[in-house]
């Protein structure tokens, strides 16, 4: 599934091509996604110019002159930038032509990926009101994580992955931001420090950047906007590192199952 770090890169990818380009035409060959496509919105968004491409947790927002397209690339999608006569795959499910001969075309086989258009402010869409902080936002700091892990006795990995508490951070990402912060994914979360939850904040933010800077990670399905495989293998700590020697002590690393998720540490150095 593609993570934060994968839409991120995604936006990167795509932003240089499509902001200051004018929408040719939004051509869809399956309503079906994960919600149907408004058979209105070609109409909607012909002729527009799109001001910015941004992201809101794991929503691309392409801002246009009047309105915002929202895309989600649910469990399987890409976004790829091509010229636009260039055949259709399988499981291309719509193109957005660009008035530069290029074209934003969206593949999802399993078809969890979802666009909508709204001319309200994004903010208050349906599907963005109510996320939870991801961790970028200012609103995701030490004082939030210390607060929302009181009275949680889950695992501190688990809460991780609490979409309502923390948008974002996915699995990969828990277990290296966990054992960049030297805390075992096992703990029980209302029993982090203060300094503990200071340490976590400044993880999961560093392992995805590092995520992003090597451009994305996940591993199968997504495909980088140059439709090159996108999972360049950053230099992960422990994730799918189970047996091997730690990074750091040598010792070997572990994998656990913690809400039918793998998670992987080491027992030497998270505490
Ligand atoms: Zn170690």
């Amino acid at each position: 599934m593609p993570e934060l770090p994968e839409v991120e890169t995604t936006r990167r990818g795509i932003e240089r091509a499509a902001r200051g380009r004018r929408i040719a035409e939004l051509r869809i060959y399956e309503h079906r996604l994960r919600w149907p496509i408004e058979a209105a919105m070609p109409a909607q968004v012909i002729d527009q110019q799109i001001a910015a491409v941004e992201r809101r947790a794991k929503y691309l927002l392409l801002r246009l002159s009047r309105g915002t397209l929202i895309l989600h690339l649910g469990m399987s999608g890409s976004l790829r930038l091509l010229p636009r006569e260039t055949e259709r795959l399988k499981h291309d499910q719509f193109d957005l032509f660009l008035d530069s001969g290029m074209s934003l075309r969206f593949n999802d086989p399993r078809r969890f990926g979802s666009l909508h258009f709204t001319i309200e402010d994004p903010a208050q869409h349906k599907l963005l009101r109510s996320l939870a902080p991801e961790p970028f936002d200012r609103e995701f700091n030490t004082d939030y994580l210390y607060r929302i892990t009181r009275g949680r006795r889950a695992a501190i990995k688990q809460v991780l992955m609490n979409g309502r508490l923390v948008t974002g951070v996915g699995n990969i990402y828990a277990s290296e931001a966990l054992f960049r912060a030297r805390i075992n994914p096992r703990r029980s979360a209302r029993r982090l420090t203060r300094t503990e939850c200071a340490r976590l904040v400044r993880a999961i933010r560093a392992a995805l950047q590092a995520a992003i800077k090597a451009g994305g990670t996940t591993l199968r399905d997504y495909v980088g906007t140059d439709g090159n495989p996108g999972y360049f293998r950053q230099k992960l700590f422990v994730y799918e590192r189970d047996g091997k020697p730690c990074r750091v002590c040598d010792n070997l690393t572990r994998k656990i199952t913690q809400g039918q998720r793998s998670t992987y540490f080491c027992p030497n150095c998270q505490h």
